[in-house]
């Protein structure tokens, strides 16, 4: 599964946000994430979205710092 199409991209998006996705599973939706605009624009709305639920929510520590640690990875790419 190292190609996969924006289908399964998006149909992954929830689990990958989650990290409920296999380590391959999750390489490719990240290497998709890298190469597809499409994507990576919705993968943005929707960890934004989840950055706002888990910042509603005070018992949320470790999805916090999971999110912030992906929004940053994502403004790294976009930099670049
Ligand atoms: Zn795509």
């Amino acid at each position: 599964m190292s190609n996969i199409t924006c289908k399964d991209a998006k149909a992954n998006v929830y689990d990958y946000l989650a990290q409920e996705v296999s380590d391959e599973t999750r390489e490719s939706i990240t290497a998709h994430l890298r190469d597809c605009v499409d994507c990576a624009g919705e993968y943005s709305l929707e960890l934004q979205i989840s950055s706002f639920i888990s910042a509603s929510s005070l018992n949320s520590n470790s999805t916090d710092d999971l999110v912030n640690r992906a929004y940053a990875q994502i403004e790294l790419e976009e930099e670049n």
